[in-house]
């Protein structure tokens, strides 16, 4: 089967392992505090907390900038659930906004600014299948109206510009990301004093940590703020540093199967015109093309075409279901339609995309595709039987 992402682990993350049993130190020591720096170098960033989850550090990183009731935060539907949920967990409200457009399923400006209140008080941007957003705009948008802006990162590790746009950033390392610790995540901060804040909150607002206190940097601590266990722990933290060394190679190999995507795709004549077929995406701009998502023909059976790929091997996904139509969120935010996003995620299916795979995968999937498509036509009127 060939499958719409796949973990890459190997040699390298067993040994990585195994030295954490041979150290006997499992949590928050030097492998963590490597994969920070690491990371952080990685990104042009002077530094960066790991956390357990990318959830957890949206959690964090809106906590420690001071959201909470009353205030209300910008975010896209086009996206997964933890997003607004992490808007939830500090008691704001999360005001869906729609996507640019059907080919580009980025947060809308335009809508943003129509959606902004008085108690608009933050943004949180999420990349969609690792694109990155217009990092000028955004800014001049926050700036112009007083806004805190937050990256939900979760797809765009390795991709230079991640974590430069906002005042936090936060990454995921969860399985089907472009780099994995199995459970994981990684916050970045543009002022030193939030990351801080982020890294008190991160072990229960501790002011400092055993290792600290068992090395003699520390005698004791206090809690001076009301914090959580989001840690990270050293067998992530092990497998994340030879994962993060592995990235840029698999982002790289990542994009050029993107292209060939495109190019196959446009080949077979799927692309535009020919077939109804949208490839979202047809400007170049920044990514690490977690997912490779495709538009099919508005009045195409995606579920028939999902199961005759899936009758070929191949996999497919939805990448995602709008986060406003959820029953906890219709309940929450009733009334809310983004005609867009709605056409987006009625339509749009994600084909394999991952390092493991190469050219011939591509255009099996191509081929797949269009037979998929021709099988799952909606069959006109005048050929129905009497
Ligand atoms: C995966 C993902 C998350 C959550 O990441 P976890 O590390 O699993 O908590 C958040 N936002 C987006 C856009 C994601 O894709």
């Amino acid at each position: 089967m060939l499958l719409v992402s796949e973990p890459i682990l190997g040699d390298e993350e067993k040994a990585a392992l195994a030295a954490v049993v041979d150290d006997g130190w499992i949590t928050m020591g030097d492998r963590v505090r490597r994969l920070e720096q690491a990371f952080a170098q990685a990104h042009g960033q002077p530094d960066a907390v790991a956390v357990s989850s990318c959830t957890a550090g949206l959690h964090l990183a809106l906590a420690a900038l001071g959201l909470g009731p009353g205030d209300e935060v910008l975010v896209p539907s086009m996206t997964f659930v933890a997003t607004a949920n992490s808007v939830l967990h500090v008691g704001a409200t999360p005001v869906f906004v729609d996507i640019e457009g059907l080919d580009l399923p980025l947060m809308s400006l335009s809508d943003a600014a129509a959606k902004r209140t008085g108690r608009t008080r933050a943004v949180i941007l999420v990349h969609y299948a690792g694109y990155l957003p217009d990092r000028e705009r955004w800014r001049a948008f926050a700036q112009a109206h007083g806004l805190i802006l937050i990256e939900d990162a979760a797809h765009a590790a390795g991709v230079t510009g991640a974590g430069a746009i906002g005042d936090a950033a936060v990454f995921s390392f969860y399985g089907n990301k472009n780099m994995t610790t199995a459970e994981g995540g990684m916050v970045t901060a543009r002022d030193p004093a939030t990351l801080e804040r982020i890294r008190l909150l991160r072990a229960h607002g501790m002011t400092s940590g055993t290792q600290q206190r068992l090395t003699g940097h520390a005698s004791g601590y206090d809690v001076t703020a009301l914090g959580f266990n989001y840690r990270m722990d050293e067998f992530r933290a092990a497998i994340g540093l030879v994962q993060l060394a592995r990235l840029p190679a698999w982002n790289a190999k990542r994009q050029a199967l993107a292209a060939r995507y495109h190019r196959s795709l446009e080949r077979g004549g799927l692309e535009r015109g020919g077939s109804g077929i949208v490839l979202p995406f047809p400007e170049p701009r920044p990514s690490a093309n977690h997912i490779m998502p495709v538009l099919l023909p508005a009045d195409a059976d995606r579920t028939r075409v999902m199961q005759a790929l899936r009758a070929r091997d191949i996999q497919t996904s939805v990448h995602y279901a709008p986060v406003h139509r959820f029953t906890l969120y219709r309940e929450r935010c009733p009334g809310v339609s983004l005609p867009l996003t709605e056409e987006f995620a009625r339509r749009t299916l994600s084909l394999p995309l991952h390092p493991r795979m190469d050219d011939g995968d591509v255009d099996a999937v191509t081929r797949a595709l269009a037979q998929a498509l021709v099988q799952a036509r909606p069959v006109p009127c005048e050929e129905t039987p009497p």
